[in-house]
């Protein structure tokens, strides 16, 4: 079998170094293997994803050497294919809609915390676990608040869809010589999270699962900070019956202060680099992608370089 890997953005703004590390690490193990480069622009938010990020995406990724199968698929353009899995999901009774706020969750969670003087559980990205308000609903109420046209999510029933798909696990981590250990999921550190969101019919976690199955993906090379997010996708592509990817969650591009880099904290965008008169073959070299290397992390050369 041909192995696929891909490299999925979200234009919502440019590109570091960390991205590029991402992106020449999936191109690289692509060629080592013989196998293909995908490139998919996660655009769901349409609040936040902008065209002319999208353009810069491109125009970043081709300067730094990097080519890829066209067409690109956008994520945007296939909410269909989301809608039809939600549909899916819903029909097992493995979602249930919810009219909670953000404000609501976190009231509902603070007067908890008040009640039982203990905090209130967080998932893995630091957000409180879901407290269940309208998990039991009556379904004659959902569905007139639904007909009434109220804004609403769907969330996982976590606990029926471990019952419905026990034991999750994946391979993480893999080398040519093939190497990589079993890893148990744990998808209940996420609660009953949000597969559909109010202001899309889809989630980050519902449609990277299925896009990945639809484009044929093999190998999902990704940062460590989605490593806990492979822990829920590993539950769909099993309530889905979908197949699993091999996983390996790389070590993330520092900046010199030892933070991970980000566009929100305004780390150096790689077109910033490039405007100092930084060349491509330097940003390889410093990643440890120049033509002889045979990196599977980030190098530590330089400040930046530096990796946990
Ligand atoms: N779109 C995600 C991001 O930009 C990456 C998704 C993935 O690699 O699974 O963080």
């Amino acid at each position: 079998m041909t192995p696929v890997f891909r490299f999925a953005p979200s234009p919502n703004g440019r590109l570091h170094l960390g991205h590029a590390y991402s992106a020449l690490l999936n191109e690289r193990l692509a060629q080592a293997w013989g196998g293909r480069f995908l490139l998919r622009i996660e655009d769901i938010d349409i609040a936040r994803c902008r065209p002319a990020f999208e353009a810069a995406i491109i125009e970043d990724l081709s300067w730094l050497g990097l080519s890829w199968e066209v067409p690109v698929r956008r994520q945007s353009e296939h909410f269909d294919d989301y809608r039809r899995t939600a549909f899916l999901l819903k029909r097992k009774g493995l979602l249930y809609p919810c009219f909670c706020s953000r404000k609501d969750v976190a009231d509902a969670v603070a007067r908890r915390e008040a009640a039982t003087g203990r905090p209130w559980p967080r998932d893995p990205d630091g957000a409180p676990l879901y407290p269940g308000t309208c998990r039991s609903l009556p379904s004659s109420e959902a569905e007139s608040r639904i007909a009434s046209g109220e804004p609403h999510s769907w969330r996982l029933d976590q606990p029926a869809a471990l019952k419905e798909a026990p034991g999750p696990y994946f391979y993480d981590s893999f080398r040519p010589e093939g190497r990589a250990h079993r890893v148990v999921a744990h998808p209940e550190l996420w609660g009953d999270t949000i597969l559909v969101r109010k202001d899309t019919p889809t989630s980050y976690h519902l449609s990277v699962v299925m896009d990945d199955a639809i484009q044929g993906v093999t190998h999902v090379v990704r940062g460590r900070d989605l490593e806990a997010a492979t822990d829920l996708h590993v539950l769909l592509q099993r309530l889905l019956d979908l197949p699993t990817p091999r996983y390996h969650h790389h070590g993330l591009v520092l900046d010199p202060l030892g933070d991970k880099l980000s566009k929100s904290r305004g780390s150096e965008a790689l077109h910033e680099l490039r405007e100092r008169g930084i060349d491509a073959a330097t940003i390889r070299r410093h990643l440890g992608f120049s033509a002889d290397s045979e990196h599977l992390e980030p190098n530590d050369a330089g400040n930046q370089g530096q990796h946990r």
